[in-house]
């Protein structure tokens, strides 16, 4: 018809929508549990705006989603009464990629080949276009609650789309319906035990009842009842069902490494459950990468941008559920209220007792997520000053000591070395170039252990002067190494520095040629087989922080 629209896809959702197509290892799965999250975002969108304007939900029933099958016409459809979309809201959200990181996700699938690809595609919530790894073509149809229009969205996925108006009876009374028109090789999603099979296993725990509707005509049946999983005792949730939440929760497709559930009482009262992911997202040192927790007031969802949990804890997923707040609380007012405040620091403490608990209860668990989000956590050193002994406590190191292993802080303040009075560090890029710094001998020589810190955030929180234990944090890369009253692992006498007069004609002669050069040449301690290296002022940064100053321009 004349009022039908064409018009092409961003630049970027072409590659996206390639890239699907021609990765046929990934699960194709995914698309309905994508579908059925946008679904179910659509409910708590809705739910959301009903609070200021009640007249949205005056008709149209209860949040509900309905998955509708034809085997026979080889079509899948997932309709909802959730908030819809307007023309506009269809162009925008159905031809363009809002998502942050979806850009920086594509570049890694692109630059990992092949299989890799694909399961790079796999752990990523691929959104609404996944639906065309499984159809052909993909038939929107829209009415945006209190609107009297309806829109309608196709694509076949090839780089083009359509828009144009709805006949009112052909549309959702409010919401949307999204039909697959399924490929040869995808038919078996428009089966009843297909779509059972994976809407148990990926979204068993969406807030909102999904039914489904296995052949045109047929009742609806339930396949999953929408009940907050968070509002259920602990006791009663087997691991599987948090896994499950965590999943649809997360978009996620790994398993959590930690699950934290607690609810809060007395001053204020609040449940909380989040988890540490099993792997490491791509996006985790993105700048603009936000928390990913999300807030529920009494079972309303109302935000994923207030911020319930520190920046360096920003790879923890989850929610927390108030009924502290008012339901008709704006997101605005959100950020400034006491009372996030303070679940956000009882959160933050919950979240750190129970990793400081399972470092003690399963060190290897611990050890692989201290793997993936040391770096992270680390950056709480310097933003939380209150917490910086507690985050001291969790934190793992490779030292000289540590072999393959990682090590505690507590477990070197067990090795100190008879008079050694601080904890010895060396920041640098490679671990393997640490490891072999001339800058090492003389404690190597004294059985003195030192951390090898190989995280972009080390020169940071390193020098920042913390101590644990009341023992001082000392680069070995900066000032004089005092190893003086600590004895040699061999039993030898402490070589005696600087005292003839040929070493300080020796000093004396280097301190003129390399005047401009350095600022102070000395005998030291911290070699032994090496003749020279270069060290930072006592004061100041040490020699990594130097490099990185320089590197930064400054
Ligand atoms: P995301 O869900 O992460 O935003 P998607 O690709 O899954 O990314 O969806 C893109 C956008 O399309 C959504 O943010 C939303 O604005 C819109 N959208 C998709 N499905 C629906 C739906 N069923 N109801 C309303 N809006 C939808
Ligand atoms: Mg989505």
């Amino acid at each position: 018809t004349a009022t039908t629209e064409n018009r092409s896809f961003e630049a970027d959702v072409s590659r996206l929508l390639h890239m699907m197509v021609h990765s046929v290892y990934s699960d194709r799965d995914v698309f309905l549990r994508e579908l059925i999250s946008n679904a179910a975002d659509a409910c708590e969108k809705l739910r959301y705006e009903a609070i200021a304007t009640p007249a949205l939900i005056e008709n149209g029933g209860k949040p509900a989603i309905t998955i509708a099958a034809d085997p026979e016409a080889g079509t899948l459809s997932i309709s909802d009464n959730g908030i819809g979309m307007s023309r506009d809201e269809m162009i925008e959200a159905l031809g363009t990629i809002a998502r942050s990181g979806t850009r920086a996700f594509m570049e890694q699938v692109e630059a990992a080949k092949g299989k890799e690809g694909a399961q790079l595609i796999g752990q990523f919530g691929v959104g609404f276009y996944s639906s065309f790894m499984v159809a052909s073509e993909v038939d929107v149809v829209s009415r945006r609650a209190g609107s009297d229009e309806a829109w309608r969205w196709i694509s076949d996925g090839k780089g083009e789309f359509s828009v144009s108006p709805a006949a009112l009876d052909d549309a959702p009374g409010r919401g949307t319906r999204v039909t697959l028109k399924l490929l040869e090789d995808a038919k078996t999603y428009a089966e009843r035990w297909t779509l059972e099979r994976i809407v148990k296993a990926q979204s068993g725990h969406v807030p909102v009842p999904i039914a489904l509707v296995e052949k045109p005509g047929a009742e609806p049946t339930p396949l999953a009842d929408g009940a907050a999983l968070w509002t259920k005792p602990k006791s009663e949730i087997t691991p599987a069902e948090y896994t499950d939440f965590y999943r649809s929760l997360a978009a996620q497709y790994d398993e959590p490494a930690a699950t934290v559930h607690f609810r809060a009482e007395g001053r204020h009262e609040y449940t909380a459950l989040a988890f540490v992911p099993g792997s490491k997202p791509f996006d985790l040192f993105d700048a603009e990468r936000k928390g990913r927790m999300k807030l529920y007031v009494k079972r309303v969802f109302i935000t994923d941008e207030a911020e319930l949990l520190p920046r360096y804890l920003r790879f923890v997923r989850g929610l927390v559920d108030t009924s502290d707040l008012p339901l008709n609380v704006s997101r605005e007012m959100i950020q400034d209220s006491p009372l996030l405040v303070a679940i956000k620091k009882g959160v933050t403490s919950r979240v750190l007792l129970d990793l400081g608990k399972l470092s003690e209860s399963e060190p290897e668990t611990f050890a692989a997520i201290w793997g993936n989000f040391g770096a992270v956590v680390k950056e709480g050193l310097y933003e939380d000053y209150e917490r910086r002994e507690q985050l001291l406590g969790l934190a793992r190191f490779r030292t000289t000591a540590s072999g393959e292993g990682l090590r505690s802080l507590k477990d070197y303040a067990a090795a100190l070395k008879e008079n050694q009075t601080a904890i010895y560090y060396i920041v640098g890029d490679d671990l393997a170039r640490i490891a072999a710094s001339p800058q090492l001998e003389g404690f190597r020589a004294r059985g003195v252990e030192v951390l090898l810190l190989n995280d972009h955030v080390d020169s940071f929180w390193a020098s920042s002067a913390p101590d644990f234990d009341g023992k001082p944090f000392k680069s070995i890369t900066q000032g004089a190494a005092d190893l003086g009253l600590i004895p040699l692992v061999n039993g030898d006498a402490q070589p005696s520095a600087a005292t003839s007069p040929q070493v300080d004609a020796l000093i004396e002669a280097f301190k003129q040629i390399l005047t401009s050069e350095v600022a102070d040449v000395r005998a030291s301690d911290r070699l032994t087989d090496s003749a020279v290296c270069l060290v930072a002022p006592d004061k100041g940064p040490d020699r990594q922080f130097e490099k990185l100053l320089s590197a930064a321009g400054r």
